[in-house]
């Protein structure tokens, strides 16, 4: 495959903050809103590197431009002397490689979260690896302007590499002005599945097609959670895709699991992965069901669980859909604690960025308050140490879950 040409990092523009509005960037937030800007001088293309200045001209920075997007510029560096440079680009990738070290070396784990976009200095750009395959997902303008010096980058890191995979069809890019794009970008393309282990658990990753990069990496350290609580219970796993989190359970002893998905595709996988880790059908239960339905059913036909999961879709997109999500977090939520058994657990867990922790811990405690049950947290969830957040950036703390016990 031809490589593409490296891009060129020298500024092409200069982009004037408005008075008052250096705030952000001098907290090393790495967003700028089209509304913060005064100018915007030369003639940049969409990604191309911009010299940041204040009102009186004082340099900032430099950021990558994205005239289509409300953020029309996420910047690459914080100090006026900062050059930003190919070799840059390549040390960020390298520090995040290095900084999930310890992930690397766990014989029993390979596949994680290599790059975790702005919160590790690199905007736009998320690379997550599957065993000898390596994904990438370009989700901004100057994400995208630096794709080949990404891929570069990684082939020099990680020469074990197979192949490189691009991702970059997730529904933001629209809002960069960017069309979708998947393909291979370097090597072999991966097959129909990679299959991956995390622990005692191993999983197929449909890489061309599976959601976000092919699997929900974010949500290893609530697959441990839920398979220590399962041994003996009877498993609800709600909004299951392809029945990671009952596979976990189902290796942590659960006597039964029921996976209930819309996706008859996703549920499928989830019949190959009881398979594959020699979990007995007869334990198992797929159900292709509306879980707001469902639950309503098994409520009124009293059947009953002992550990429930509800890991929905991110239920607001904006801030406009907040509320709407927060009622309906409520409403899974007590669904869910009237069919938990006696000293059940439910794991439950909103991955909407704009619920806050605080919001969804009161969107849960209005559903037990209306349930009647006494609810307390046992533990609080989150994504694991290879989706680092930034402190610059609090947007990156995106997933939030609970482990609650139910009597
Ligand atoms: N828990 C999964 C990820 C869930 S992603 C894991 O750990 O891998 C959300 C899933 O919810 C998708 O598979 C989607 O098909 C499903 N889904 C969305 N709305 C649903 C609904 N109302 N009822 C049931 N499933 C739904």
């Amino acid at each position: 495959m031809p490589e593409e040409p490296l891009p060129d990092l020298r500024a092409a523009g200069v982009l004037k903050l408005r008075a008052g509005r250096v705030g952000s960037v001098l907290r090393r937030h790495p967003w700028i809103f089209a509304g913060a800007v005064e100018s915007i001088e030369g003639d940049p293309p969409s990604g191309a590197i911009v010299q940041v200045v204040d009102e009186s001209r004082a340099p900032l920075g430099l950021a990558a431009y994205s005239p289509a997007s409300q953020i029309i510029a996420r910047l690459w560096t914080y100090r006026a002397e900062e050059e930003f440079s190919l070799d840059q680009i390549r040390a960020r990738v390298a520090r995040a490689a290095e900084l999930r070290g310890s992930l690397a070396l766990r014989s029993d784990l390979d596949a994680y979260r290599l790059v975790n976009a702005e919160s590790d200095l690199l905007p736009g750009i998320v690379v997550d690896r599957y065993r000898n395959f390596i994904v990438c997902q370009f989700l901004a303008a100057g994400a995208e302007f630096v794709r080949a010096a990404i891929v570069r980058a990684l082939l020099e890191l990680f020469p074990e590499t197979r192949g490189v995979f691009e991702r970059s069809d997730a529904p933001v890019r629209e809002k960069e002005g960017l069309p979708a794009r998947t393909g291979a970008l370097a090597g072999e393309a991966p097959p129909e599945h990679v299959e991956i282990r995390e622990g005692r658990c191993r999983y197929l990753v449909d890489i061309a097609a599976g959601h976000k990069t092919g699997f929900y990496l974010d949500q290893r350290e609530g697959r441990a959670a839920v398979a220590e609580l399962a041994n003996e219970r009877e498993v609800l796993n709600c909004f299951s895709y392809s029945g990671a989190f009952g596979i976990a359970a189902a290796l942590g002893g659960a006597k039964a699991v029921a996976n209930i998905d819309t996706s008859a595709a996703a549920l499928d996988l989830a019949r190959r992965h009881a398979a594959l880790n020699g979990v007995a059908a007869e334990r198992c239960e797929y159900i292709e069901a509306d879980v707001f339905q469902l639950l309503r059913r098994f409520r009124d036909a009293r059947r009953r669980f002992d550990l429930i999961v509800l890991d929905p879709p991110k239920f607001a997109d904006s801030k406009g859909q907040v509320e709407g999500a927060c009622r309906g977090y409520k409403d899974i939520n007590l669904l869910a604690l009237k069919i938990l058994r006696e000293g059940g657990r439910l794991v439950t867990f909103s991955c909407s960025g704009l619920v806050s922790t605080e919001m969804f811990q009161r969107a849960v405690a209005a559903a037990a308050a209306d349930s009647g049950r006494f609810v307390q947290v046992l533990r609080r969830l989150a994504h694991g140490p290879d989706h680092p957040v930034s402190l610059h950036f609090p947007e990156g703390a995106y997933l939030k879950g609970f482990v609650l016990a139910v009597s």
